[in-house]
C-alpha cells in the first residue's frame, strides 16, 4: 500500500481537490501513529523529535510537549534488573540498533511518578532527509514479566536455600579455569566462604593437585572424572563434568564435590573385618591369597622364587579339649604374636584357620633360607606359654611350597604347602618342603634326587674296600665294602652325603642291594685267587632292613654271586635295632638259619645296653671310632672299651675295633683282647685293585704308615 501511493503519487487521488497529496499523507500517518497501542517516540540523537498519544500515556507525562523536553535518561532508573547501568546500557544497544538496523530486547523505563514500568523495546533505524533517526517502540509488559520474575525469584530462593544447605561443594568453572560459581555447605569442612574462590583459577586455587587439574581438563574435552581431594584429615570426592549451552557446545566445567571421609573409614573397616581375622588381627585366608599373587607377580618381575609356608599347631586339639577355648584362643594369640615377632616386617602371617597359620615369604634367595624362616617359626615357640599357672608348650609342623617350582597359582601353592605339612606332621616340631629337590638343597646338599636316581643305572657308583685286620694273625682276613658316588661333576663323594639322600627318595633299596651284589661278587672272586678264610663286611640301612624282600633278595644275590652265606658279614646299627625290636628280631633270626652274621656297628653311640643286645642272634661288635679314638690317653675311654670287649667276650660275641689310627691305640686294643681292627692305620678304603693287593703284601703295622 504505501509503497504503491509513493511510486504514483497524485495519479489515484487527484480528484480530491481541497487537500493536497502531501497533506493527505501527513494526516493518515499522524492518525495511524497515535492509533497504535504501542508507545512510540521518534529521536535524533539523545533528542525526541516525536511522540504518540499511546507514548504520553505508558509514562505518564502530563503531555506530549513535556514528554519531547525530556532527556531520554529522565526515562530509565539508574540500574536495570540485572544490575547493569541503564545510561551504558542504553548506549550500547542504541549502537547496535544502529549497525543492524533493529534491535528488540527488554527494558526497565521509570515514569513521570518514578515509578518502574516493565516494557518490551524494538528499536529501529531509519533516515530522514539525509539524518539517521531512531525509533523506539515500546510495549507495557509489565503484569507478565512481574509474574516470570516472581517465578523466577521463587525457583532461584528454593535453589538458593536447597544449595546453602546441601552437604556438598557445587562449582562451576569456566574454559580458563576460573571459577564462577562454588557454593555449598561442604565448603566449611574445606575451610572456605561460598564464591570465595569465585573468580580465581583452578590452578591457582589447588597448585599441587595434578589429579584435579587432570579432571578439568578432561571434563573441558568431555570427559566425566572423579577424584579424590585431601584438606587435611578430610578426603572429598570431586567429579567434574562438562558444562554444556543449549547447543551442545562446553562453555565450562561443573563439579560436585563431597567430603566422604566418614564413608572411607567404614568401608575401611568392613574391608578390614572381611580380610582379617578377628581373634589374631591377622590376615585370613582370603586376603592372604590375594597377597601371594601379588607377591607371584613381583617375583616374575625380580625373577626371585616366594615361599608359602603352611603352618599348623601340633597337638592343639588336645590344648582345647582339655583346657577349654578361652585358654586355646589366648595361646593362639601368643603364637600369632611369636610368628610377627620371628619375621622380617615383609613378609605377611595370616590366620588360615582353626590351628592354621600361614606365612608368605618373598625374594627367597635359596631354598635354605626358607628353611631358616621355618626354623625361626619353629624356635618362636620353644618358650614355654604361662596361662592359667602352667606352662603350655607348644610346636607345630611346616609344609612350603615355592613359587612358582610347586605352583602357579595361590590356590596350588597353598594345597601343596598344606601337603607337605601333613609329612611334617609325621616327626613334629619339623618342617618339610613339598618338592624333595628343595628338601634336600634346603639341607644345604647339592644333590639332586633326581641324579642320584639315575646314577645306579649310569654306573656312577663304586665299592672301596678297607681291610679288616685279624689281630691274632696280623694278617687281613676280611674288608669292609664303603661306597662311593663318582659324581660326573664333584667327584667321589662321600656316603655320609648321599646315604641319608637315598634313605629318604627310597633309592637306598635299589642302591644297597647292588653294594651287596657288587661286594659278594667281589668277595667271591677273592676267594677263587685263593684268599679264603675272607669275610666281607656290608653296611645296611634301616629303610633297607625294613624292606620286607630283603631277606629273599640277599638269598637271592648269594646264591647268583655263590658267595657262602657265612662269608658275608652285615653290618646294622643300634638305632636300626630298637624302634621295632620284634620285628628285628625275627629278621636277624632269619639271617642267622641262613648262617649270615651280623655286626653291631658304631657301637656304644646308642642306647642298648649289652644285656639288651644277648636277645638278638649277633656275632660281632664293632667298637664306635669315638671310644678307640680316647685310647690309650682318655681314661673314660679305655674304661668303656676295656668293658665293652670284656662283657662282648662273655656273650660269646667277637669285637672290632674301627677308626684304628695309631700305634698305641692298636696296642691297647690288643692287649684288652680285640678280635680285628680296621683303619687308617693299616689302610684308607681303597678300590678293589688296590685292596687285592693288600691281601699279598705285609700288613703289619710295623711296614705301613
Ligand atoms: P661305618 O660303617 O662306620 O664305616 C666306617 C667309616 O669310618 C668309613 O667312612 C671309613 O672310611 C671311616 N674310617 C675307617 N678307618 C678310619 C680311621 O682310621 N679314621 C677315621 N677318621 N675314619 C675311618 P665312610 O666310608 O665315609 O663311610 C661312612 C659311613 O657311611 C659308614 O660308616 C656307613 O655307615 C655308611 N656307608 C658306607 N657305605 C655304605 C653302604 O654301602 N650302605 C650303607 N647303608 N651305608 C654305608
Ligand atoms: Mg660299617
Ligand atoms: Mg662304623
Amino acid at each position: 500500500m504505501l509503497i504503491y501511493h509513493r511510486s504514483a503519487p497524485g495519479r489515484r487521488f487527484q480528484g480530491l481537490g481541497v487537500m493536497s497529496q502531501e497533506q493527505h499523507d501527513l494526516d493518515l500517518y499522524t492518525a495511524i501513529f497515535n492509533a497504535s497501542g504501542d508507545a512510540i517516540i521518534i529521536q535524533d540523537g539523545v533528542r525526541f523529535m516525536d511522540c504518540n498519544d499511546a507514548a504520553v500515556e505508558l509514562l505518564k507525562y502530563p503531555s506530549k510537549a513535556a514528554l519531547l523536553r525530556a532527556h531520554p535518561g529522565d526515562f530509565s532508573p539508574p540500574m536495570q534488573p540485572d544490575g547493569l547501568n541503564s545510561h551504558e546500557e542504553a548506549e550500547r544497544l542504541v549502537a547496535l540498533a544502529l549497525e543492524r538496523g533493529s534491535h528488540r530486547f527488554d527494558w526497565v523505563h521509570r515514569d513521570y511518578n518514578g515509578d518502574d514500568v516493565y516494557c518490551e523495546v524494538w528499536l529501529g533505524a531509519f533516515k530522514w532527509k539525509g539524518r539517521k533517526l531512531l525509533r523506539a517502540t515500546i510495549r507495557y509488559i509489565g503484569e507478565r514479566r512481574i509474574a516470570e520474575q516472581r517465578a523466577l525469584y521463587q525457583t532461584e530462593e528454593r535453589l538458593r536455600t536447597l544449595i546453602d544447605h546441601l552437604p556438598v561443594v557445587l562449582f562451576s568453572l569456566d574454559r580458563d579455569g576460573v571459577f564462577t560459581m562454588s557454593e555449598g555447605l561442604g565448603l566449611k569442612a574445606m575451610g572456605r566462604r561460598p564464591g570465595q574462590t569465585v573468580g580465581q583459577r583452578i590452578f591457582d586455587v589447588y597448585p599441587n593437585d595434578r589429579h584435579v587439574h587432570a579432571a578439568f581438563v578432561e571434563a573441558l574435552h568431555g570427559g566425566n572424572r572423579i577424584v579424590m581431594h585431601e584438606v587435611g584429615p578430610i578426603t572429598f570426592e570431586a567429579q567434574f563434568s562438562p558444562l554444556m549451552d543449549t547447543r551442545g557446545a562446553i562453555t565450562g566445567v561443573l563439579g560436585l564435590a563431597r567430603d566422604i571421609t566418614e564413608t572411607r573409614e567404614i568401608k575401611r573397616r568392613l574391608d578390614h573385618l572381611a580380610h582379617h581375622d578377628v581373634l589374631t588381627g591377622l590376615p585370613n585366608r582370603t586376603l592372604f591369597q590375594d597377597r601371594i599373587e601379588e607377591a607371584m607377580r613381583r617375583a616374575r618381575r625380580r625373577r626371585l622364587p616366594a615361599a608359602v609356608l603352611f603352618i599348623n599347631l601340633d597337638r592343639f586339639k588336645t590344648i582345647n579339649a582339655s583346657l577349654g577355648h578361652a585358654v586355646g584362643d589366648r595361646v593362639l594369640q601368643t603364637v600369632a604374636a611369636r610368628f610377627i615377632g620371628a619375621l622380617r616386617e615383609s613378609d605377611t602371617v595370616a590366620r588360615l584357620g582353626a590351628d592354621e597359620f600361614a606365612v608368605l615369604a618373598e625374594e627367597i634367595e635359596s631354598p635354605r633360607s626358607v628353611g631358616l624362616v621355618a626354623q625361626k617359626l619353629l624356635q618362636s615357640l620353644v618358650e614355654p606359654i604361662p596361662e592359667g599357672g602352667i606352662n603350655l608348650t607348644a610346636s607345630a609342623s611346616i609344609g612350603i611350597s615355592l613359587y612358582p617350582n610347586d605352583g602357579a597359582d595361590a590356590d596350588t601353592l597353598l594345597k601343596n604347602a598344606g601337603a607337605a605339612m601333613h609329612d611334617a606332621k609325621q616327626s613334629r616340631n619339623s618342617y618339610r618342603f613339598f618338592s624333595p629337590e628343595m628338601h634336600e638343597s634346603s639341607l644345604d646338599s647339592l644333590l639332586l634326587s633326581n641324579h642320584l636316581r639315575g646314577a645306579v643305572e649310569r654306573g656312577e657308583f663304586e665299592l672301596h674296600y678297607q681291610p679288616l685286620i685279624d689281630l691274632a694273625t696280623d694278617s687281613v682276613n676280611g674288608f669292609e665294602a664303603l661306597v662311593r658316588w663318582n659324581h660326573p661333576q664333584r667327584g667321589l663323594i662321600s656316603p655320609v652325603e648321599f646315604i641319608p639322600l637315598a634313605e629318604e627318595t627310597g633309592l637306598i633299596v635299589p642302591l644297597g642291594e647292588w653294594v651287596i651284589a657288587e661286594a659278594c661278587r667281589q668277595a667271591r672272586a677273592w676267594l677263587d685267587a685263593g684268599h679264603d678264610g675272607l669275610h666281607m663286611a656290608v653296611n645296611l640301612s634301616a629303610k633297607q632292613f625294613g624292606n620286607r624282600h630283603f631277606v629273599d633278595a640277599v638269598d637271592g644275590i648269594l646264591d647268583q654271586t655263590g658267595l657262602p652265606a657265612d662269608r658275608l658279614l652285615l653290618e646294622i646299627t643300634e638305632s636300626m635295632m630298637f624302634p621295632h625290636p620284634e620285628e628285628t628280631r625275627r629278621i636277624l633270626k632269619q639271617f642267622s638259619e641262613m648262617r649270615i652274621p651280623i655286626a653291631v656297628d658304631d657301637f656304644g653311640t646308642g642306647y642298648s645296653s649289652l644285656a639288651y643286645l644277648r636277645d638278638f642272634p649277633i656275632d660281632y661288635l664293632k667298637i664306635d671310632r669315638s671310644f678307640v679314638n680316647g685310647v690309650p690317653d682318655d681314661s673314660s675311654a679305655c674304661t668303656i672299651t676295656n668293658t665293652i670287649i670284656a662283657m662282648a667276650r662273655n656273650l660269646g660275641l667277637k669285637v672290632i675295633a674301627e677308626g684304628v689310627e695309631s700305634a698305641a691305640q692298636l696296642a691297647f686294643l690288643r692287649a684288652s683282647g680285640c678280635d680285628e681292627a680296621q683303619g687308617y692305620l693299616f689302610s684308607r678304603p681303597v678300590p678293589a685293585a688296590e685292596a687285592g693287593l693288600l691281601l699279598t703284601a705285609d700288613v703289619s703295622p710295623l711296614s705301613i704308615d
